[in-house]
């Protein structure tokens, strides 16, 4: 026997475990089987579907089909219309069943949520159970049954009741074995209000199309802080200015990191420590694929950052920069479970990833974690057609999966803010005012689906110059999403390595070198004139293994490999010469 506050309990294990959960309430008629439906999709805001909405119409009853347990529901529509597209994001359609003249009825449309509660005898057919996650059967003494029957429907129906619909329920109950095939066995005595304090369905339910859409779309990236004069320590009084301006201007997002170096310690002081707690969104993030971690190392991460942050907890956490380097660490120390485990406990409200790789593994990703509430990916107008990047084909894997989106690097660290001089030509022509960075930030802020917008800002006047636009953000019109396509134009136009990153060169290379991770450090000093970025990155990408351009011996192994016939060898040398080696 199960309480209803027990079974709200398993309800949000298995939420907590799997980011949904469908749960089917079968019974003997009279138990309170839709008073019992209609209290849990009160509790949980779930959809709530009755089996008598799926009575046999009028061609259908045939003796045959009544002489079958449990035949006289049509399962197969219900398992056509409702159960295969429970995982809709749109939602999906069904068709109401109309008691006069045995039809169908009108068509219903029930939007996706993340509970779904199902009532009605005849939900525990065999053919439907795989598509539950918990299942109850509601019993009641005969006796007790008979007189809830009367006092609801009168005499007569009670009669029919005795005579017809008992018995083959009971029918079905012995033949299908239904009550032990339940999880869980539960009477109903006296009223269910008050019996179980309300869910917090806020905290519970994953983001809300009506959050995505009303959070203010910029979001303040406290990666890149302004530092004093040493260039090391952050300028925390400087910082409490830019957070002032940004929460009176009615923004709400704040992103820190674990690894961004000293950014969760200023968060506390210039923004936790200043402002009561249900003011601003904070997020952070666990980064499980930095060398020497162990699993316990990695997870005291999030305790870490708590103790920092002085935060209390965090409204998003996020498993950091996942990529095919690191998703095993992720994956086989179970932070997904353990994120889990601290949004159960309250400590996190919403959980989701960064992640840096391709379409293809971010939409397998997805499908392994459907729990993830969202994600943060690097998009902006530069990397839309990236095929290293692939902005634009992440973010529709994300669209697919209904999952919102948190933008990261929408001016591409800094190199969008001051473009190379055709593109800054382009965007002057349109609006002499409007500088280079809101472009680029309004760019993605206009697209659907996305969360937030993450701005790196760096001083006052960088803040000052984003909430001049995004503090009434408007999105791009047509023409001026025009202007930005001409951008993309110019941008691709200058002269670059065309590798497109498919890094076929790489498994063969005897020096294990980054060829595409080099090229696209070249491109980033060709295409944008910046070195000191280009520079960043050619080190990034010759780190620890990895051979530099100058270690090629010339073996020509890539070469051959090569679906674009680029000159590697010649193309490395030209690296080694502009990366000073
Ligand atoms: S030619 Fe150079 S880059 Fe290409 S496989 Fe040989 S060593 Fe590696
Ligand atoms: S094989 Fe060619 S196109 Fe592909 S990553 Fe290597 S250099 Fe780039």
């Amino acid at each position: 026997m199960i309480t209803p506050e027990q079974l709200c309990e398993k309800i949000e294990e298995i939420y907590h475990r799997k980011g949904k959960a469908v749960i089917a309430i079968d019974g003997r008629c009279g138990a309170g089987k839709s008073t019992l439906g209609a209290w849990l999709a009160e509790q949980f805001h779930a959809r709530l579907f009755h089996m008598d909405d799926f009575y046999l119409q009028a061609h259908q009853r045939t003796p045959e089909r009544y002489a079958e347990a449990g035949g006289n529901i049509d399962w197969e529509r219900f398992t056509a219309e409702v159960l295969e597209h429970l995982d809709d994001p749109e939602g999906l359609t069904y068709h109401l069943f109309e008691h006069k003249g045995f039809t169908l009825g009108k068509a219903v449309h029930a939007a996706r949520t993340d509970i779904t509660v199902i009532e009605g005898s005849y939900s525990m057919r065999p053919e439907l159970t795989p598509y539950y996650d918990l299942t109850v059967f509601l019993d009641i003494d005969p006796a007790k049954q008979q007189e809830r029957i009367r006092r609801r429907n009168g005499e007569e129906v009670l009669q029919m009741f005795i005579q017809r619909w008992i018995p083959l329920e009971e029918k079905y109950f012995l033949e299908l074995d239904v009550r032990n095939r339940c999880d869980h066995i539960m009477i109903i005595n006296g009223s269910l209000e008050g019996s179980a304090e309300k869910r917090r369905t806020s905290e519970m339910t994953q983001l809300t199309e009506e959050f995505v859409t009303t959070l203010p779309k910029l979001g303040f990236g406290l990666m890149r802080l302004p530092r004093l004069e040493d260039g090391k320590t952050i300028d925390v009084e400087q910082t409490k200015k830019m957070v002032d301006a940004f929460l009176a201007a009615g923004m709400k997002y704040f992103d820190t990191a674990f690894v961004y170096e000293g950014s969760e310690d200023a968060c506390r002081q210039a923004l936790v420590d200043r402002y009561p707690r249900e003011s601003y969104y904070l997020a952070t993030k666990l980064n499980a694929g930095m060398p020497g971690l162990t699993e316990e190392t990695a997870k005291q991460e999030f305790y870490t950052s708590l103790e920092r942050t002085g935060a209390q907890y965090f409204d998003f956490y996020l498993l950091h920069a996942i990529g095919k380097g690191n998703i095993d660490k992720y994956n086989n120390w179970d932070i997904w479970g353990f994120a889990q485990e601290q949004k159960a406990k309250g400590l996190i409200k919403h959980v989701g990833f960064s992640f840096h790789d391709t379409a293809e593994m971010l939409d397998e990703v997805l499908t392994a974690h459907p729990e993830a509430e969202f994600v943060q990916l690097q998009i902006n107008y530069a990397d839309w057609e990236s095929n290293s990047v692939q902005s634009r084909l992440c973010y529709e894997v994300c669209r697919k999966h209904n999952k919102p989106v948190v933008v990261m690097e929408p001016v591409k660290g800094g190199m969008l803010a001051n473009p190379p001089a055709p593109v800054k030509e382009i965007f002057n022509q349109a609006d002499p005012h409007a500088s280079p960075a809101s472009w680029a930030i309004r760019f993605v802020a206009s697209k659907p689906g996305i969360l937030v917008v993450l701005s790196g800002m760096s001083n006052l006047a960088q803040m000052e110059d984003n909430l001049s636009y995004m503090k009434d953000f408007k999105p791009l019109s047509e023409a001026e999403a025009d202007t930005v396509k001409k951008a993309q134009d110019a941008l691709t136009s200058i002269p670059s390595i065309p590798c497109t990153g498919c890094r076929y060169c790489v498994a063969g290379c005897p020096m294990q070198i980054n060829i595409p991770s080099i090229f696209s450090a070249m491109n980033t000093n060709l295409v944008f004139q910046n070195k000191e970025r280009a520079q960043g990155s050619y080190n990034m990408a010759t780190r620890g293994d990895h051979g530099k351009a100058s270690a090629c011996i010339k073996c020509g192994a890539c070469e051959a490999q090569c679906p674009q016939h680029l000159q590697i060898r010649d193309l490395l040398e030209q690296a080694a010469e502009m990366f000073g080696e």
